[in-house]
């Protein structure tokens, strides 16, 4: 297959879009050209940490208009994967910033005060939260120990790519409570299939797993996850893949490009 049949993308965003605050070059023209070509779009993120609105306003100070409903964040999936797994109204304890918060509420869960290890919750649910403390990594892990609430995480990324370089991610936190509890949190995240398969509802009924991609700079859960599901895969070399891992990696994408407007200018190209 060619690029030619892809009508649809899934964008992710750190390291594809932007580093932190600092867009990639060219970030309008990209949509743009994706626009002009018919094709459209959604962003699946694994940062649970922004609410959809904070997204809507980031992109906009990027020049780039986008709708909410375009977002799939792993809050937003966290949400889905919870109502299958605990009763409405359960108690939940939430380790990460606001975003993963305001998709629990959202999806019918009692979000238990910030310091609460008092009152029983079904699960603590942690994320990526940048203001952590170890105050906070505490009460999650009494939550676990004292009243058997379960672990489950946003993702599982090790880092979160800065303007600075690489950070903890989510996945480094949670193996602080981890560790402390020996539990073994569950992932919602990419490279999960749940994510993907909430990303390509967001197209409607047009989007197959043979006209759809997924664009990501990480290998073991962009493109991990795009393979699992059966999806087409597309790395771009602009955020955490270096060209020496590719060859040493089991997971190979459909396509590499060294970044979006290269991306644009292939799509192009395919479709004449
Ligand atoms: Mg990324």
């Amino acid at each position: 297959m060619t690029l030619k049949q892809i009508k649809h993308l899934i964008l992710d965003m750190d390291g594809v879009l932007w580093h932190g605050n600092r867009p990639v070059p060219g970030l309008p023209d990209f949509f743009e050209q994706l626009k002009s070509m018919g094709m459209s779009w959604a962003f699946a993120t694994n940062n649970s940490s922004k609410t959809l609105e904070q997204y809507v306003k980031k992109f906009a100070g990027m020049d780039v208009a986008i709708d909410p409903k375009q977002v799939m964040t792993s809050a937003v999936a966290t949400g889905f994967y919870m109502q299958d797994a605990f009763p409405a109204g359960a108690n939940v304890y939430v380790l990460g910033a606001d975003g993963l918060s305001e998709s629990m509420s959202k999806a019918g869960f009692n979000v238990l005060e910030r310091g609460d290890y008092e009152t029983p919750a079904a699960a603590v649910v942690a994320g990526l939260n940048p203001g952590v403390t170890y105050e906070d990594l505490s009460i999650a892990t009494l939550q676990v120990i004292n009243h058997g609430a379960k672990l489950i995480a946003s993702n599982a990324d090790s880092t979160y790519p800065s303007e600075r370089g690489l950070l903890p991610g989510a996945g480094a936190l949670i193996s602080v409570i981890e560790t402390a509890t020996e539990q073994q949190a569950v992932v919602v995240g990419k490279p999960y299939p749940i994510m993907f398969q909430q990303a390509l509802k967001m197209f409607g009924d047009g989007a197959t797993l043979q006209n759809t991609a997924m664009v990501g700079d990480r290998l073991n859960t962009d493109i991990a996850g795009a393979v699992g599901v059966e999806m087409r895969s597309i790395l771009v070399m602009s955020g955490i893949t270096q060209p020496e891992d590719l060859p040493a990696s089991d997971v190979q994408p459909e396509f590499v490009f060294s970044g979006i407007l290269e991306l644009a200018a292939e799509l192009k190209k395919a479709k004449g």
